[in-house]
C-alpha cells in the first residue's frame, strides 16, 4: 500500500493586517515530518508512509500569497513524485485564508486531487475550529475532527482519519463524506467541550459513529474571524451508507442549531476594568487572566499593550504579563544589557492599531537563542514583569514561564493573552477571569464587520430560521 502524508495547519483573522509570510511556516518534510511530534499517531500502525511536506504556523493574519505558492508547490512537487498512491491523508487545520482567495483548504485539497487521481483514497483530519465547503467535501472519502476544546486529542483525531484509510483500502470498503451546514458562528470561548452545551453535543459523536453504516461523526464549530463566504459550522459525517450518513448529519446540524443562544463563556467574563476589580479583590492565587481580543493561538496578533497600560494605571503590585511580541522594545533590551534601565515604548509593533504604552523599565533578565526569532526579555515596571517576545507566540505552557524564570503558582496575577485558558494553566488557575478586550479576535462577534459571511447567519441575524440540508461529496455521487 502506497499512502502518503502531510498537509498544512493555520488558521488566519481576516480582521488581522499582519500577513504571514514564509518564515511563519514550521515545515518538516521527508524523515523529519515522520520523525516530528506531531505525526507520532502514525508508529502503532507500523506502516511505512510517504513523507511529502507539513507546514504549520501560529495563527494569525491572512497567509501572503507568495508563501502560499512557494508551499503549495513543493506540497505537489513532492505528490507527484510519490505518485502511484492508494492513499492520501491530509493534516489540516481548516482555517486558513490567503490573500485574495477564499476557501484556500478548498483550493489546496482540490490541487492534491487533481495530482492523485479519482481512484485514491483521499483522507482528511482537521481541527474543529475550521471551515469547509462542498468543494473541500467533493474531493474527500474520509473526514475526521477533533472533538476536544482545548484540543486534547488531536493525535487520536489524526489516528481516526488514518485508521479510516487503512480500513477503507484493506476492505475494499468505499466511505464518502455527508455534510450539513449550520448558518451559526460562534466563537471557540464559546463552544469549549468542556462547557454546555458543547460537551453534551460532543458526547454524542462516539455513539453515532457506532451506527451501522456510519464511520464518524464530526461537529465543525468553525472559525468565526474570517469574513469569508464559507464561513459556517457544520455537521460532517463519514460513511458507507449515504442516506444514513446524510440523516445523521442533519440531526447533529438541528441539535447544534437547537442550542446556538445557550452556548456562553466557560470562566468569569467582562470588560477588562471589571476584571481587574475582581483580581484586585481575589484572596487567593495565581488569579489568570486571558487577554481574549488579543490571543494569538486564535488569530490575534499579540502585539497589544491594552493590559498593561490598565495595570500601569492602577499601580499594579504582583503581576507577570506573557507576554507581548515587540522586536523593536525587545532588541534596544539586548542593546541596554540585564540590570538596565530605560524608557520604552511596549505595543503596536505589529499591527499601529494595537495599543501601546511608554513607560520606563529595568530589564530583569534576557533569554537569548541562537535564532534571533526566539528572543525574549523580561523588563520590571512598577509592580508589573513583563515578557517581550521577538515573535507572535503564545505562553500557554508551564515551560514558557520557566524558561522566562518564573513560577506561575508563586504569582498573584497572570496575563496571558488566550482565551479559554491551555490544558496546562487551566488546572492551577484561582481563579480563571476573562477580559473581553479588544483586538482582531475580539468576542463582540455581532459587532464584527460581515460583508462576506452568507447573510442568514447566527449571531450576525439573529431571526433567521434553518432547516438542516445535507449534502453528497460529488465523488459519491458518481
Ligand atoms: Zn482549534
Amino acid at each position: 500500500m502506497r499512502i502518503a502524508i502531510g498537509g498544512i495547519h493555520t488558521e488566519c483573522s481576516t480582521y488581522s493586517p499582519v500577513l504571514m509570510v514564509p518564515e511563519d511556516f514550521r515545515v518538516v518534510r521527508g524523515d523529519a515530518l515522520l520523525a516530528s511530534d506531531h505525526f507520532a499517531f502514525l508508529k502503532p500502525f507500523g506502516i511505512d508512509c510517504i513523507p511529502l511536506l507539513h507546514a504549520r504556523a501560529v495563527p494569525g493574519g491572512p497567509v501572503s500569497k507568495a508563501a502560499y505558492t512557494l508551499l503549495k508547490g513543493e506540497f505537489l512537487e513532492k505528490l507527484r513524485a510519490a505518485l502511484p498512491l492508494d492513499g492520501l491523508h491530509l493534516t489540516m487545520h481548516g482555517a486558513m485564508n490567503v490573500e485574495g482567495m477564499d476557501d484556500a483548504e478548498g483550493d489546496w485539497i482540490s490541487a492534491a486531487r487533481d495530482v492523485v487521481g479519482d481512484a485514491c483514497i483521499v483522507a482528511a483530519s482537521y481541527d474543529l475550529h475550521g471551515n469547509v465547503s462542498q468543494r473541500i467535501i467533493d474531493q474527500l472519502d474520509i473526514f475526521a475532527a477533533y472533538r476536544t476544546a482545548p484540543h486534547i486529542d488531536v493525535q487520536e483525531t489524526m489516528a481516526r482519519a488514518f485508521s479510516m484509510l487503512l480500513k477503507a483500502l484493506e476492505s475494499g470498503e468505499r466511505p464518502g463524506v455527508a455534510w450539513a451546514p449550520i448558518p451559526a458562528l460562534l466563537p471557540g470561548e464559546r463552544t469549549s467541550t468542556e462547557d454546555e452545551p458543547a460537551k453534551s453535543l460532543y458526547r454524542i459523536l462516539p455513539k453515532i459513529d457506532k451506527k451501522p453504516g456510519i464511520w464518524d461523526a464530526n461537529i465543525m464549530v468553525g472559525y468565526v474571524w474570517a469574513d469569508e463566504p464559507r464561513a459556517t459550522a457544520a455537521a460532517v459525517v463519514t460513511a458507507v451508507d449515504r442516506e444514513a450518513a446524510s440523516q445523521e448529519a442533519q440531526a447533529i446540524a438541528e441539535a447544534y442549531w437547537a442550542e446556538r443562544e445557550n452556548f456562553s463563556f466557560g470562566p468569569v467574563t467582562g470588560l477588562l476594568d471589571e476584571m481587574l476589580v475582581i483580581a484586585e479583590a481575589s484572596t487567593t492565587q495565581p488569579v489568570i487572566l486571558a487577554d481574549s481580543g488579543d490571543n494569538p493561538t486564535g488569530g490575534g496578533v499579540g502585539d497589544r499593550a491594552d493590559v498593561l497600560a490598565a495595570l500601569i494605571a492602577r499601580n499594579w503590585q504582583g503581576a507577570v504579563l506573557a507576554g507581548i511580541t515587540d522586536l523593536p522594545a525587545l532588541e534596544r533590551c539586548f542593546v541596554a544589557g540585564e540590570g538596565a534601565s530605560l524608557g520604552l515604548k511596549v505595543g503596536g509593533s505589529l499591527d499601529p492599531a494595537s495599543a501601546s504604552v511608554e513607560a520606563e523599565f529595568t530589564v530583569l533578565r534576557l533569554i537569548d537563542n541562537d535564532a534571533a526569532a526566539e528572543r525574549e526579555a523580561v523588563v520590571r515596571t512598577g509592580g508589573i514583569d513583563l515578557v517581550l517576545a521577538a515573535r507572535r507566540r503564545p505562553y500557554h505552557n508551564i515551560a514558557d514561564f520557566e524558561r522566562c524564570g518564573f513560577d506561575p503558582n508563586e504569582i498573584r496575577l497572570v496575563v496571558v493573552k488566550s482565551g479559554y485558558l491551555s490544558p496546562e494553566l487551566a488546572p492551577i488557575s484561582n481563579p480563571n477571569l476573562m477580559a473581553l478586550t479588544d483586538g482582531v479576535v475580539n468576542q463582540d462577534i455581532p459587532a464584527l464587520t460581515s460583508l462576506r459571511r452568507k447573510p442568514a447567519t447566527y449571531p450576525f441575524q439573529k431571526d433567521a430560521t434553518f432547516t438542516a440540508e445535507a449534502a453528497l461529496s460529488k465523488r459519491w455521487l458518481k
